[in-house]
């Protein structure tokens, strides 16, 4: 089972702010993290291969500082790992991402699944991992929960769906994105911490991967960002205090007046 996981290195989000005359985030000095719902996607990746023996290949796009982030999950147990990263990358929104992966998917070939998370935490759009299943031309799984079983030529999944689950059966090769509950990402091991320091992890720019200049970064976006902005604070709320009767009967009286 040749598993390919897709993962973003991500400011940790509690951290983030947003320059104002810019209208971009500082991240500068902003600890970055793997997003932590590809955290489970390596997980799950890793437990296929326990069970079923093949291998990982974590691939990521990000800027040179995202092989640390690689780093990590050979150190969790990967067998290996690329890292897309050229100047003509930059800017990239959904669809330029989504096609600089599929390049880098082709360029290593034989895979059953690809697995990503179900969204970043930063961007938060929950389209790479769709749009890249539909540039390949794979079938899709999104929201997955549970692996239930590896078949011959399928894999059946649970579903998480917002009023339930469901039990689907996807023929292979196909895309997966993980949500949280589909398993607890395990500590690295340190036999595979010592590899993951030592282990040579290979930057493909866009020649690398036979990218077409007019699909990848700024001109290969469909979409652009017209302003980012955080929404104005409130500053007209007030805590009451007191007991609860008299809490509510001032809450009552506010009330009112804004009717
Ligand atoms: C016009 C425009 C310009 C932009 N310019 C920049 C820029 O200069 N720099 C910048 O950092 N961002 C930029 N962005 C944001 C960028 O488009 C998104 O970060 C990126 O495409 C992923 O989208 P997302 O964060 O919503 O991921 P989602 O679609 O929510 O992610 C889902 C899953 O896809 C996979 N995935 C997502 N991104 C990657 C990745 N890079 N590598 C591997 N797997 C991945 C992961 O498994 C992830 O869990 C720009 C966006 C737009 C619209």
């Amino acid at each position: 089972m040749n598993i390919i996981v897709c993962i973003k290195q991500v400011p940790d989000t509690g951290s983030v702010k947003i320059d104002p005359t810019t209208n971009t985030l500082i991240r500068s000095g902003v600890p970055s993290i793997i997003n932590p719902f590809d955290m489970n996607a390596v997980e799950a990746g890793l437990s296929l291969k326990d069970t079923y023996g093949g291998s990982v290949h974590v691939i990521t796009m990000g800027p040179p500082q995202a092989d640390e982030a690689l780093r990590n999950t050979i150190a969790m147990g990967a067998d290996n790992a690329c890292l897309l990263s050229d100047r003509a990358f930059a800017g990239a929104d959904t669809l330029a991402t989504s096609y600089t992966l599929s390049m880098a998917v082709k360029k290593i070939g034989d895979f059953d699944i690809i697995l990503c998370g179900k969204q970043a935490i930063d961007g938060d759009t929950a389209q790479v991992g769709p749009e890249l299943a539909e540039i390949l031309g794979l079938p899709q799984m999104t929201n997955v929960s549970k692996l239930i079983e590896v078949k011959e030529t399928t894999i059946v999944v649970e579903q998480e769906l917002e009023d339930g689950c469901e039990i689907v059966e996807v023929e292979r090769p196909c895309l997966l994105t993980v949500t949280k509950q589909v398993n607890n990402p395990r500590i690295p091991s340190l036999k595979n911490s010592m590899r993951a320091k030592k282990a040579e992890i290979p930057v493909w720019k866009a020649a690398d991967i036979n990218a077409d200049e007019a699909r990848i970064g700024l001109k290969g976006s469909a979409t652009q960002v017209v302003k980012i902005f955080e929404p104005p604070k409130r500053t007209d709320r007030r805590i009451l205090q007191g007991d609860v009767e008299e809490m509510v009967t001032e809450l009552v009286t506010e009330l009112r007046k804004r009717l």
